[in-house]
């Protein structure tokens, strides 16, 4: 991480959803490395408490429990951050889960629960942080969606519906919230190695080799290196962080041939289920 870079986060305010794992975690410990002091919020605390324990600073990492589909629970969080640091600079609204499978097998209690964590938590975090960065005068939200929020992904329907929300809300927050001189970016990277991709899915879903054959690479990007995108990207204002270069590459493909994405994707999941199973 350059100075430069560092300047923009020393003695700073963040929170980070999510921070107990993956993503969240990289982003917790890269912060308080530059000197931002971070609120580590994740539903799990224990996990939350690992992760800032290990810190070596110089910010203070602070673990907080949060459920984000708490919208009670998210607002006392940014207030006590306020009351805390006097400011809130940077809200990353991260927590999320994903659901991987065929769409008619997902329950309806399923749909719910990723709605409510992937897209009613970033609302959440947005309508707590988002007036008191209008009142400052500055803040930075960014908000991690997917690839799958850019580029319809199947066996990801219900994951990849709340991941093109979250990308559009944070691109139409971003161009309001300028005048505020708030800043919004969305984060956007396919494949990280985080305990996500070992979530369960249902039915056939393959798993974690979904992920990684779908980019053919047999290694999934790292949460570190994402997260010195991240800030790097934060650092510039950038509005998309979309990594890794394959996959920036394929979303610009997909923006001038759609088609060309939506047959490979048809095919793709051809190959990983095979033929749907007909009563004889
Ligand atoms: P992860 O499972 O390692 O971490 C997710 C964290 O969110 C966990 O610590 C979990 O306890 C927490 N969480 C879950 N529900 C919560 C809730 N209701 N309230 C608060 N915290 C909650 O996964 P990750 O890969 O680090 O995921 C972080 C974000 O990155 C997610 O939004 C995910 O969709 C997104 N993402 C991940 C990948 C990937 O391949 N890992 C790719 C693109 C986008």
């Amino acid at each position: 991480m350059s100075t430069a870079h560092g300047d923009r986060f020393s003695g700073r305010s963040a929170i980070v959803t999510g921070g107990g794992s993956g993503i969240g975690a990289a982003l917790t410990s890269a912060l308080t490395a530059v000197g931002c002091d971070v609120w580590c919020a994740d539903i799990d605390l224990e996990a939350a408490k690992r992760v800032v324990a290990g810190l070596p600073g110089p910010g203070r990492g602070i673990a907080a429990r949060l459920d984000v589909t708490d919208s009670a629970a998210v607002q006392q969080l940014v207030t006590d951050v306020v009351s805390d640091a006097g400011t809130l600079d940077f809200m990353f609204n991260n927590a999320g889960i994903v659901i991987g499978g065929e769409t008619q097998l997902l329950s309806l209690q399923q749909w719910n629960r990723i709605i409510d964590i992937n897209l009613r938590g970033v609302v959440h975090g947005v309508h707590a942080a988002y007036p008191h960065m209008i009142a400052a005068g500055s803040g930075h939200i960014v908000n991690t969606a997917s690839a799958a929020g850019l580029m319809a992904s199947g066996l990801l329907t219900s994951y990849s519906t709340t991941k093109f929300a979250v990308a559009g809300l944070s691109n139409a927050l971003r161009a309001e919230a300028a005048r505020y001189g708030v800043r919004v970016t969305v984060v956007c990277p396919s494949a990280v190695e985080t305990p996500i991709l070992d979530s369960e899915g249902v039915g056939d879903f393959p798993g974690r080799r979904f992920y990684l054959d779908a980019e053919k690479t047999r290694r999934a990007y790292s949460p570190d290196r994402l997260a010195t995108d991240i800030l790097a990207a934060v650092a510039r204002d950038a509005p998309w962080i979309v990594v890794p270069r394959r996959t920036h590459i394929g979303w610009l493909i997909g923006r001038i041939a759609p088609g060309f994405l939506h047959r490979r994707m048809t095919k793709y999941i051809q190959q990983q289920l095979g033929r749907p199973r007909t009563a004889s």
